[in-house]
């Protein structure tokens, strides 16, 4: 950008100011420049949606097919109740017709998620920059916010900058996310900037993130999908919860939707004592079936090593850990196996205990919780109850959510939201 260019934006005093030029930030901008209000949006990466970019796996799950508000909301437990009137204004229906129109077509997987057709959270990204583009945006990249302040007497907002000099709005919207992946830009400096101006801040944690397991055997098999897996979670040997889905193993434990969704429990848990997670391999197999159906095939495979006839039940990424923790030798011929081993291995199958080491940190949590507490927010406009003309949108904001398109769904409806009232 030219100094006469700098210069003109640092004179004039915008209708908006947007901080962060994440999802939240794009829909934002976009909404509210096509409303003829003039936007500046201030990015501290050198591009837009760096942690976009990284989602869905970089296919970007976009949003859950919940049509029905009622239903959507309460994904988001507790928390729905502040977000009806928000998708009320731009639901999950809205999203998807917005961008249908700007070319992203959409299609279903598992649970309702919805993925661009492109399998590319790219397309998702740069349809967001054209509409910013399209709406007569003016964007400011490589430009770090350092604090905003109030002027009370004229009630201008005035939003200093690294460097430069400070721009004037008279409404500024906080897009700036939360704390997770710190490496894409969110790292959290505007939960300082706003508990200044009053705000009461939660503290920032992880949430929905992956877990370490204390079992060596998992290096072996990172990679491997579980894409029906039941699973129970137990602390001190109590059972807690049962829930089912996919279960992912990385290098050093477990992730996956199932595994996120898990993990804030997991994470109090672990305060308390030993947590340890039995991963029903075969849920749809009662185990009296099992048994007796593992018999027949081990008759009829006699001769062959317990090794080379596991994987008719299981993945055969799975049969060494199996083994392992069944106390297995793999090399024992069939019709040698002991009818003790032969029970240890079915228990396992259908009860596959792994040990928690621990929670990863930020920089692999899919959102971070904390933020904004939702009762000092009008959802019906995203303005602040506190602080008027001050907007908050997106992963600043406190609300508990599941994986599964939840969180840019958030983006995409507190963005047109906020775009639509400031
Ligand atoms: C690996 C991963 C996968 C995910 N997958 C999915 C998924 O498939 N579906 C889903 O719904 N959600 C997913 N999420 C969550 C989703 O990415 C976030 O909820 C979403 O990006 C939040 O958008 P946002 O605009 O509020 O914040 P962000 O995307 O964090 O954007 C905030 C922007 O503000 C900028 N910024 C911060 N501070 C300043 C400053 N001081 N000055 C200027 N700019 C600043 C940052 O650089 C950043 O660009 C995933 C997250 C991760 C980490």
């Amino acid at each position: 950008m030219n100094t006469k260019n700098i210069q003109d934006e640092e004179n004039k005093v915008w209708d908006v100011v947007i901080i962060g030029g994440g999802p939240a930030g794009m829909m934002t901008a976009g909404r509210a420049g096509e409303r003829g209000r003039s936007v500046l949006v201030l990015e501290k990466n050198s591009i837009f949606g760096k942690k976009l970019l990284l989602t869905g796996g970089g296919r970007c799950n976009i949003t859950n097919n919940k049509t029905n508000v009622r239903e959507m909301v309460e994904r988001y437990k507790t928390d729905g109740k502040f977000l009806y009137s928000t998708f009320m204004q731009h639901g999950v229906t809205d999203s998807v017709i917005f961008f249908t129109s700007k070319g992203i077509a959409l299609k279903e997987e598992n649970e309702g998620r919805l993925f661009p057709v492109s399998n590319s959270a790219t397309t998702v990204r740069d349809a967001l920059v054209t509409y910013m583009e399209q709406s007569k945006v003016k964007v400011r990249t490589n430009c770090t916010v350092t604090a905003i302040t109030k002027d009370q007497k004229n009630g201008l907002f005035y939003i200093s900058l690294l460097n430069t000099k400070k721009i004037c709005a008279k409404k500024c919207v906080v897009a700036s996310g939360g704390v997770s992946h710190p490496e894409t830009g969110s790292t959290g400096e505007c939960f300082t900037w706003l508990s200044l101006l009053g705000h009461e801040v939660q503290k920032n944690d992880c949430a929905l993130v992956p877990i370490s397991l204390k079992d060596t055997w998992v290096k072996k098999i990172a990679g491997l999908t579980l894409p029906d897996c039941k699973v129970t979670l137990y602390c001190d040997g109590k059972k807690q919860c049962v829930q089912s889905g996919k279960v992912l193993f990385t290098h050093v434990g477990l992730s996956g939707p199932l595994v996120l969704n898990m993990s804030k429990t997991i994470g109090l848990l672990l305060t308390q004592g030993t947590v340890t997670l039995k991963l029903d391999l075969l849920p749809t197999h009662e185990i009296g079936a099992l048994r007796k159906a593992f018999r027949t095939l081990l008759t009829q495979e006699s001769n062959k090593k317990i090794k080379n006839v596991l994987g008719i039940f299981i993945p055969t990424g799975m049969v060494g850990p199996l083994l392992e923790i069944s106390g297995v030798d793999g090399e024992t011929p069939n019709h040698s196996l002991h009818t003790c081993d032969r029970a240890k291995i079915v228990t396992h199958m259908k009860g596959f205990t792994c040990t928690v080491a621990s929670l990863l940190g930020a920089d692999k949590a899919i959102i971070s919780s904390g933020g904004i507490i939702p009762t000092e927010v009008n959802f019906k406009t995203m303005e602040s109850r506190l602080v008027p003309g001050l907007y908050l949108v997106g992963d600043v904001l406190n609300i508990d959510r599941p994986s599964g398109g939840y969180s840019l769904q958030l983006c995409w409806s507190t963005g047109f939201v906020a775009g639509s009232h400031v």
